[in-house]
């Protein structure tokens, strides 16, 4: 069983708005749309507001998560999961994913829409209920992955969370704080 994580949002932004970014975040922006070329972008001067949460989703997406999280993650031997320093908010760290997972979007009837032919992405990508993994996609039951799409418009594309079993009871047993649904994800129909 494998469950989308749904994060508290931590009231910050790494790189800007939804509609701009703040040049002093050194995001490349595309210079047709405007928008962020990098959803995965490190803000170096990035500072964290709230700060009893191990877990936690800025409104631009990006993930941020607690020694805490990075002591019980590395304690299951996940290996999925890059850790990116935050020099101006120490015992935290960006996540990003190294291999992500594959969903069927064509299933879950996700809309991708506004191709920017400068940087080959869609400005919106909507539509998305229950996630439904695609058919031979796989995430062992200690790891946490990205889905290959991220989800929202301009800048505030936000990547899913997929989450196995064993490591989503060993977040609720040691009482780490940021999750607010844990919800399963379904499997494509055979056929
Ligand atoms: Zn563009």
């Amino acid at each position: 069983m494998l469950y989308h994580l749904r994060l508290k949002g931590n009231g910050a932004h790494m790189i800007g708005s939804c509609d701009e970014v703040d040049p002093a975040s050194g995001v490349p922006t595309c210079v047709t749309c405007g928008y962020r070329t990098d959803p995965d972008f490190t803000n170096p001067g990035f500072r964290m507001r709230r700060r009893r949460l191990d877990i936690s989703c800025c409104y631009d997406g990006a993930v941020v998560v607690s020694d805490r999280f990075r002591t019980l993650y590395a304690s299951l031997g996940g290996s999925n999961l890059r850790f990116v320093d935050l020099p101006k908010a120490p015992g935290f760290h960006h996540l990003t994913c190294i291999t992500p997972v594959a969903l069927d979007y064509a299933a879950m009837g996700t809309q991708c829409l506004r191709l920017c032919t400068g940087c080959g992405r869609h400005l919106d990508v909507v539509g998305c209920g229950t996630l439904v993994l695609a058919p031979g996609a796989f995430l062992a039951g200690n790891e946490l992955a990205f889905a290959d799409r991220y989800f929202g418009s301009h800048n505030e594309a936000i990547p899913l969370l997929l989450c196995g079993e064993l490591l989503a009871k060993a977040i609720g047993a040691a009482g780490l704080a940021g999750i607010d649904a844990c919800e399963p994800v379904a499997m494509t129909q055979q056929g």
